[in-house]
């Protein structure tokens, strides 16, 4: 049997910390269902600039290519603030997603048992909210060129090809058939032709799963509805800007920052990092919230291992802690909390 390979990339800030209990968690998954895994660890954001290299290190990129799947922490250091864009630490971040062609970012929003009053919605809104947002990330408006800007006036060119739209959607389509079958697809094709085609390739993609049901919704309905009827979505799919918008927004109706994961694909391996920053605020301190990267090394298991059982029973693990009452200090409201090490031992205990 040929051993999966992951890279870890702990970066900075809480990004060892929670990058270290994503680990333990996958090694306990790895002993449990008899897998080999093997680990290895690359330097990237402030910790690689600290040792005199770019963010981004040509040795990181290689292993990157070679791995199975990428698991990243954060990257983000104060002491980088006023360095110039290229020398900052997330300037690495742009470089590996355009380096590994990762084109699609998937969110998933959820609300977890028990955290249903941990968002600002009302929980009988939120009850049941389980959605998938997919965003394309290499096209569209932050990408399109011309692009400019003189004294009286700017311009930006939305642009998308055919493929493009294509290989996004079928990958959504796949996504919804490991879930409840539905795909939302959103746009604004009453106003932009880019949107035109987005619909019809959409479609087009649809026809070939006749097992998922597809919707287009406009995006400034799909924003409205993620307030009120949150749990009416399974998978979400959209283009580059309205999902930026759109993946922050779901992120908070579910509430803590700490529990949101996050997996960027492309043709080859899979990116795989909680939605949250580096914190600094509470870096060393052993009280970063874990769940969010051990939900994103769940989303490494499901979609570049193609382990779906695996990575069902790491989530079911997280709900037993979460529902034994288990809170970090960012979940607890100022009640008894865990520290980092505590939610991944019991984490680790469920599974
Ligand atoms: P942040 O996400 O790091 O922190 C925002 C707030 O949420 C802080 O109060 C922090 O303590 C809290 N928080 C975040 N994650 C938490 C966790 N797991 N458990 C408990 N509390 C948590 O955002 P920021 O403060 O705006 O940025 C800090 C640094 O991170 C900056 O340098 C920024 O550029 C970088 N950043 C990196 C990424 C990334 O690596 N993908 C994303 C966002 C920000």
């Amino acid at each position: 049997m040929t051993p999966f390979s992951i890279l870890l990339l702990p970066g900075d800030g809480i990004g060892p910390e929670v990058v270290a209990a994503a680990e333990r968690v996958l090694r306990a998954v790895a002993d449990r269902y008899h897998h080999q895994i093997t680990f290895t660890t690359g330097v990237i954001g402030g910790a690689a600039l600290k040792q005199g290299r770019p963010a981004l290190p040509d040795e990181t990129l290689v292993a990157a290519r070679a791995a199975d799947g990428i698991l990243l922490g954060a990257v983000g250091d104060p002491s980088f603030d006023t360095a110039p864009p290229a020398q900052r630490p997330e300037a690495a971040l742009l470089k590996i997603r355009r380096e590994l062609g990762l084109y699609a970012n998937l969110r998933p929003a959820r609300v977890w048992p028990g955290l249903e009053s941990a968002g600002p919605l009302k929980p009988e809104i939120l009850k049941g909210t389980d959605l998938l947002m997919f965003r394309e990330l290499t096209g569209g408006l932050y990408y399109g060129e011309p692009r400019g800007q003189s004294d009286d006036s700017a311009h930006n060119t939305m642009r998308y090809s055919r493929h493009e739209v294509e290989r996004i959607a079928r990958r959504a389509f796949e996504a919804a058939r490991l879930r409840r079958r539905r795909v939302t697809s959103v746009d604004k094709a009453n106003v932009l032709e880019t949107s035109r085609l987005w619909r019809q390739v959409t479609t087009a993609v649809g026809k070939d799963y006749p097992d998922v049901t597809l919707d287009h919704m406009l995006v400034d309905t799909c924003a409205m509805k993620l307030t009120y009827a949150p749990s009416s979505f399974d998978v979400i799919l959209t283009e580059n800007m309205f999902g930026d918008i759109l993946s922050d927004e779901a992120g908070a109706v579910v509430g803590s920052l700490g529990l949101l994961p996050s997996a960027s694909l492309g043709d080859g391996v899979g990116l795989f990092e909680p939605v949250h920053g580096s914190a600094p605020d509470i870096a060393g301190k052993g009280i970063a919230n874990p769940i969010g990267t051990i939900a994103s090394a769940a989303m490494l298991l499901r979609y570049s291992l193609k382990l779906e059982d695996e990575a069902v029973s790491v989530e079911k693990a997280i709900e037993t802690a979460l529902i034994a009452g288990l809170r970090t200090a960012d979940l607890a409201a100022g009640g008894a909390s865990v520290s980092t090490t505590e939610m991944t031992e019991r984490i680790v205990a469920a599974l």
